[in-house]
């Protein structure tokens, strides 16, 4: 779902006429008056180390013309979005992992633009941070995020999405790391030269790693880079554990006990990282958590597909006319498709939790990646929900500080600081 969906935003982005400027129609409540959120919830939240391991917004600013300056509406339209400064500022959040994402065509078809797509994205992100000094600082260590916490502001990081971006060149690793860069999934929907990925799109690997692969695994350890499974092929997954001296993260998968879906990790996997002392960040994607959700996605996409067949007939040569009318038929399915209960979110921290240990989950979103979230969690905004979700489900204070951020804080102080030095 999340393959259909992203390239969709692609097309969807391929196509905006551009134009930044939103209107701040959003009337959003601040975290201090969030419904449903009590005062203690509130509280262990505003003390918590909130850390989100995955937001697609770059993509949008980069793509789109979306001015993350400015409050949007919440939704996943060409100007809307489910992030922008407004809205991160509101949100009470400590530290927010946004995504370089290269996507698959940069290594079908232009393999050698790969690394310049993950450096665009990367000097926007910068860009981002360094036009806001008084909110936002950018951040390559977890002593970084608790400065930024103790001055009031958000910490912004980077992690690439997709192995692809290093264009099989350790050289290009350790640019990426120069450029600020502190996770990187090995692979996306594509696996590539060294590494398999869930999905496999357009014919790519859905192996194991490569000896380079190890390579690559090795250096990412030795500069202080977070090795990321998620998107990654069950045979890389167990290679890339055996394989990294530190402990790795997910940064947007989920159970895979409660939807069978390959970007969700199963019970054995949650266990490995629990042994590797890593870190299982949930994605808040409806298709990816949610059994029912994603059997009306599949549902709906194969009534359009046929509708599109009918569609090509009736305006035989006019293809414009096809996908607008697509479009509007798309939008009208989408809006009937059954609403994602909050609980079956926190159903799979919950699971994390039980399988892998309190210590090894976090969140990672997706946000501003995905086309549906559950409902209470439209935005940034809505994040001290699931502390109150959690604290309703009895788990501790220091459990819920765990799980909104503080398991991340402990990789990444294992992981990168302790790495922080001159480029090698
Ligand atoms: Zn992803």
């Amino acid at each position: 779902m999340r393959n259909r969906s992203i390239l969709l935003s692609v097309t969807a982005i391929a196509c905006a006429s551009g134009g930044g400027n939103s209107t701040p129609t959003l009337d959003a409540g601040t975290p201090s008056t969030l419904q449903g959120v009590s005062d203690r919830a509130m509280r262990i939240y505003r003390e918590s180390y909130v850390v989100d391991a995955h937001n697609d917004m770059p993509s949008k600013m980069a793509d789109d013309g979306y001015n993350a300056d400015v409050r949007h509406r919440p939704g996943f339209g060409k100007q809307e979005g489910h992030t922008d400064l407004p809205r991160l500022m509101e949100s009470g959040i400590t530290g927010q992992f946004f995504s370089a994402f290269v996507d698959a065509p940069y290594a079908l078809t232009s393999p050698d633009s790969s690394l310049e797509r993950a450096l665009q994205l990367a000097d926007t992100i910068h860009a981002f941070a360094a036009r806001h000094p008084d909110k936002l600082i950018f951040a390559t260590t977890a002593a970084d995020v608790r400065r930024a916490k103790e001055s009031g502001k958000v910490a912004v990081l980077i992690g690439v999405e997709g192995g692809h971006a290093i264009e099989n060149s350790l050289e290009n690793l350790r640019e990426l790391h120069r450029r600020g860069v502190r996770y990187m999934t090995l692979t996306w929907n594509n696996g590539n030269q060294w590494s398999g990925a869930a999905w496999g799109v357009n014919g790519t690997s859905t192996g194991g790693l490569t000896a380079f692969g190890r390579d690559v695994i090795r250096e990412m350890n030795r500069l202080g880079i977070l090795v990321d499974i998620s998107h990654v092929s069950d045979s890389t997954f167990f290679d890339a554990i055996a394989a990294s001296s530190q402990p790795v993260i997910a940064s947007h998968s989920s159970a895979r006990a409660l939807h069978e879906h390959r970007r969700n990790m199963n019970d054995e996997q949650l266990r490995a990282v629990a042994k590797n002392g890593g870190v299982v960040n949930v994605n808040f994607y409806s298709a990816f958590i949610d059994t029912k959700f994603d059997a009306a996605v599949t549902a709906m996409e194969a009534r359009l597909t046929s509708e599109r067949e009918s569609l090509r007939m009736k305006y035989a040569g006019d293809s414009n006319r096809v996908e607008a009318e697509l479009r509007t038929l798309r939008t009208s399915a989408s809006e009937a498709l059954p609403g994602t209960p909050l609980s079956i979110l926190v159903d799979h921290i919950d699971h994390i939790a039980k399988v892998a240990g309190v210590a090894h989950v976090g969140l990672g979103s997706d946000f501003d990646g995905v086309s549906a979230l559950p409902e209470g969690m439209e935005d940034v905004t809505r994040l001290p929900r699931i502390a109150q979700a959690l604290l309703d489900r009895g788990y501790s204070e220091d459990d819920v500080k765990k799980v909104l951020g503080g398991n991340m804080m402990r990789v990444m102080g294992q992981v990168l600081d302790r790495r922080e030095a001159p480029d090698r």
